[in-house]
């Protein structure tokens, strides 16, 4: 075995409730349209997550527009270290992307008024037509993963990484849940974190990038990051189910 090869560090990152503050997405069909019960219908397991989107799609008041969606998107709260992080990894050679069931439509204004549109986006588009709502499309689903999302984080991931890539994850909720489970090292909060310990996946508990800079300068700088045994299996057995 080649013990020599470096092991280099990539990141991916959720967006809604992590980036951001609030739930974007949730946000959006709360004001522009129609949120529950499709919500707690997902929730519950009695609607899946394709139907959901087409659902709320369907049911955005006439006239919301691309434009209308980035102007909202603009406003929203972001948390104030996530630029900071995002520079500080591309200073270090540390290659991040976005990772999201959420859509392009509200991801990319927000990190392009922070000024880090170079950030990879893995995430699920709408199409508008003139007067008629917006039509969900998914480029990155998967047929073999479990988890309830329309855009699968793992196969992004998967698709993205050698061996000698050490991944880095940081969420908040149940889609974040495969990519977890298939990262070395993970930052987890709310339902992520309550996840990790059901499934004793290590991680980092956090609550803001601060924390997350701060624990990364440290792994960093001591270079404390190895490829994560049970990690490494779990992304074996993915590339076989694909
Ligand atoms: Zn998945």
């Amino acid at each position: 075995m080649n013990k020599s090869k470096e092991l280099k560090i990539a990141v991916f990152c959720d967006f809604d409730g992590t980036v951001t503050k609030p739930d974007l997405g949730d946000e959006i069909f709360k004001v522009y349209g129609k949120f529950e019960p499709y919500h707690s219908q997902l929730r519950e397991g009695k609607l899946n997550i394709r139907d959901y989107w087409r659902t709320v799609c369907s049911e955005l008041k006439p006239g919301t527009n691309a434009e209308i969606i980035r102007h909202f998107a603009e406003q929203a709260e972001v948390d104030s270290y996530f630029k900071d992080f995002a520079e500080f990894c591309k200073e270090n050679d540390i290659h991040v992307s976005i990772v999201s069931d959420g859509f392009d439509t509200y991801i990319n204004p927000v990190l392009n008024k922070l000024g880090l549109d170079w950030l990879h986006v893995y995430c699920n588009r709408l199409i508008f037509n003139d007067g008629s709502p917006p039509i969900p499309v998914y480029p990155y689903a998967s047929e073999s993963c479990e988890c309830l999302c329309a855009s699968c984080k793992r196969n992004s991931m998967l698709n993205s990484i050698d061996d000698n890539t050490v991944l880095v994850y940081i969420g908040d909720d149940y889609s974040d849940y495969c990519g977890a489970e298939h990262s070395d090292i993970v930052f987890a909060k709310k339902n992520l974190a309550a996840y990790c310990n059901e499934k004793k996946i290590p991680h980092y508990p956090y609550s803001t990038f601060f924390d997350i800079l701060r624990i990364m300068k440290d792994i960093v700088k001591k270079k404390k990051y190895k490829i994560r045994h049970h990690a490494k299996i779990k992304r074996k057995q993915a590339y076989e189910a694909e």
